[in-house]
């Protein structure tokens, strides 16, 4: 089997990806390939920090590799938070604080316009191939829903009465920036065997 790793220990993410590869591949996390180093997330944009990440495998291991990397953009905001979104209220990462930070911006706004956006880096063979998710919504005045992470409380996908957080996994899954950029790397690699 050829053997590709996800530079993330996100279970939920692997578990995920483990169920929609090709049979072909052998999917393997950091764990896995016995990496627990910070990898640098340190690039001004999704892209530099994704392909950041998989080349710091390919670079230290010589396995084939890909990485994700998504940020919150709201148009009120210039597209913050952007590339900072994970600490957008600091270091500690509270997904709590992050949601809050942003109600507080956008308050009084009536652009309530954001989307995700999701930039998947895949290596192979120290070539690199990006591939990008997006998902257009809007942020809610309040949260609502207890599911999912991040800011899934708060945004509300177009075409749904639902924010993330209050729709069933597999639902979010379908739409979101993380599946629509998932679809189209599995699709690259079932055409490129
Ligand atoms: P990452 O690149 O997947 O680690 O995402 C960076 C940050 O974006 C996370 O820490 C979350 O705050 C936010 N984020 C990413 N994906 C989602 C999502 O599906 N729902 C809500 N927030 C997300």
């Amino acid at each position: 089997m050829k053997k590709l790793v996800f530079a993330t220990n996100n279970d939920h993410k692997l578990r995920e990806l483990k169920e929609i590869l090709p049979l072909e591949f052998e999917l393997l996390s950091l764990n896995d390939i016995g990496c627990y180093d910070d990898i640098p997330e340190t690039g001004p944009t999704l892209e530099i920090n994704a392909a950041q990440k998989s080349y710091y495998i390919w670079d230290k291991y010589g396995i084939n590799c890909f990485a994700d990397d998504t940020g919150l953009e709201v148009e009120a905001l210039m597209n913050e938070p952007g590339v900072y979104s994970a600490r957008y209220a600091g270091e500690e990462r509270s997904a709590a604080a992050n949601m809050l930070k942003v109600l507080e911006k956008l308050a009084g706004e009536s652009n309530r316009k954001a989307r995700f956006r999701c930039v998947i880096s895949l290596v192979i063979a120290g070539k690199e191939k990006q591939f990008e998710g997006i998902v257009e919504g809007k942020i809610l005045t309040e949260g609502q829903g207890k599911a999912g992470f991040g800011y899934d409380p708060i945004f509300m996908p177009d075409g749904y009465h639902l924010s993330f957080a209050e729709m069933e996994a597999e639902d979010k899954n379908r739409v979101s920036h993380r599946g629509r950029a998932v679809e189209k790397l599995v699709e690259y690699l079932k055409s490129h065997q």
